[in-house]
């Protein structure tokens, strides 16, 4: 250990050290990773000196950028290197890209490109870690119009399990570049990564939130609506059990309420103003739909900032009907036994679309994105897990069987992962993973076990 803090700029920590639990902290707090080692990577040279630590040592690797999903699989011993030391955005305003570092959050690159009148593909909450997110593929609020984040990808700095840094593009070492596009943490620690940004200033959006008293009628009328819409239109429905705080206003604290997020790229205000007329037809009890700057697109969906405890699962799902939003409304409404937030993201557009360069992103024909989370404050495991388990098998009928990378928390089974890719991609995936990663020490994540497969390119 004392050899690798030698060559490591950043802290290198063991459990017994002082500033080993804020520096493994994340900002899920459900489920703590105990690596037996963290390290502090403040630049690539010491992502790879711990990669090569823990390669000789035989230990398993975990990555942590702002600790969004560290919920999602806990590592026990190994090591564990944080990147939020590696915060920096370049901006070239002139080819439309940005590359950004490790552990940079969205807000961090929004802030930059706005300057520039540019936006990158970031999703409803803007202090998720952009790398991660986008590795995991990047359901952006403007996905239906421009694609997964990771569609946009122009090439990518790795530190593989043999300790090189390795920048891959389409034309240098495309099979890598292609699996760690939707593979996210399987082959390696990205390190920073150029990305398209989109011509956007602006955008019509907000939310409509409406009484649970109406939720039957809402939640039908979004679902036909939602069949029609112009791929410039981005929306989701919510069923919120909101908490009886002062933070919340009345008349909404403490009851069920139904919300419709809205992020139309249509350029024309009117335009999105005259797609939403029959959603505001309706009557809700709060309406903010109007122009805003992209840089405040987070008030959309306003998710938590302050660091919590929740358990959430994901399912893809095909179209729905009144069935499917009756289980929810069942499951999930004012009788359900536990506080749920039961979200539909509209998918479809360009998310149905192959990107020009294609990745291993999967279930690119699911119609809508199910993610269904409860906080831990408001009721425990045992009880949030059978509520869930419930939901989940009730709605069983209408899920394609796939499930989206980045919303999966505790589901970590081979099966579970694998439901995220296509068959066909899986298995190059774990071929990949064999030439990349034999001894898988890439194996603290959702993970891809190493397979028989092709050679490297
Ligand atoms: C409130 C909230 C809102 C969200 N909204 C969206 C959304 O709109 N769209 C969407 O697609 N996702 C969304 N997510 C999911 C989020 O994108 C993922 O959880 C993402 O992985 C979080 O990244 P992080 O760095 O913040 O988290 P971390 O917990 O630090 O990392 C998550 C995973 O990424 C891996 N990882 C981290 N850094 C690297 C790296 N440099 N190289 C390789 N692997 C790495 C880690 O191993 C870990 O498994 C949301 C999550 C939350 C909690």
């Amino acid at each position: 250990m004392n050899r690798l803090a030698d060559r490591v700029m950043g802290p290198v920590l063991a459990p017994r050290d002082e500033g080993y639990d804020d520096e493994r902290a994340g900002w899920q707090t459900a489920r703590r990773h105990r690596p037996d080692l963290v390290v502090g990577a403040a630049r690539p040279a010491d992502v790879q000196a711990a990669v090569t630590y823990a390669s000789d040592c035989g230990l398993p690797v975990g990555v942590q950028g702002t600790g969004h999903a560290s919920a999602a699989v806990a590592a026990e011993g190994g090591v564990l290197i944080t990147t939020a030391r590696m915060s920096a955005v370049r901006l070239d305003a002139d080819a439309g890209t940005a590359w950004v570092a490790a552990g940079t959050r969205w807000d961090q690159v929004i802030h930059r490109t706005a300057q520039a009148g540019l936006a990158p593909l970031s999703g409803s909450a803007p202090r998720v870690g952009a790398v991660s997110y986008t590795l995991g593929g990047g359901l952006a609020l403007l996905s239906r119009t421009y694609g997964y984040a990771a569609d946009h990808v122009r090439g990518l700095d790795v530190v593989t399990a043999d300790g090189h840094l390795r920048h891959v593009t389409q034309d240098s070492g495309p099979d890598l570049f292609w699996a760690l596009r939707g593979g996210r943490d399987n082959f390696g620690v990205v390190t920073g990564m150029e990305i398209d940004l989109m011509p956007v200033t602006t955008l019509y959006g907000g939310t409509l939130i409406f009484p649970v008293e109406k939720a039957a009628e809402v939640f039908g009328t979004y679902l036909q609506w939602a069949a029609t819409v112009p791929e410039t239109m981005n929306s989701s429905i919510a069923l919120i059990s909101l908490p009886d705080v002062p933070a919340i206003p009345e008349p909404m604290r403490g009851r069920h309420t139904v919300h419709v997020r809205i992020a139309c790229a249509a350029g024309d205000p009117g335009a999105g103003e005259r797609l939403v007329a029959p959603l505001r037809a309706i009557g809700p009890m709060s309406d903010t739909l109007g122009e805003l700057a992209y840089a405040e697109a987070g008030s959309i969906y306003n998710d938590p900032v302050a660091p919590g405890a929740a358990e959430s699962g994901t399912a893809m799902l095909g179209e729905l009907d009144a069935t499917a939003v009756q289980a929810i409304l069942d499951l999930a409404g004012p009788h359900a036994p536990v506080p749920h937030v039961v979200e539909l993201r509209h998918l479809g557009g360009r998310l149905a679309h192959l990107p020009a360069v294609d990745n291993a992103i999967g279930n690119r024909d699911a119609r809508y994105l199910l993610n269904v989370v409860s906080r831990l404050e408001r009721a425990d495991f045992t009880q949030i897990r059978p509520a869930h388990a419930r939901l989940f098998e009730a709605l069983a009928p209408w899920s394609t069987g796939g499930r989206f990378l980045n919303f999966m928390n505790g589901e970590n089974a081979t099966t579970q992962v694998r439901s995220a890719y296509n068959a066909t991609d899986y298995r190059r995936l774990t071929g990949l993973k064999a030439v990349y990663d034999p001894e898988n020490i890439f194996r603290l994540n959702h993970n891809i076990p190493p397979g028989r497969g092709p050679t490297r390119d």
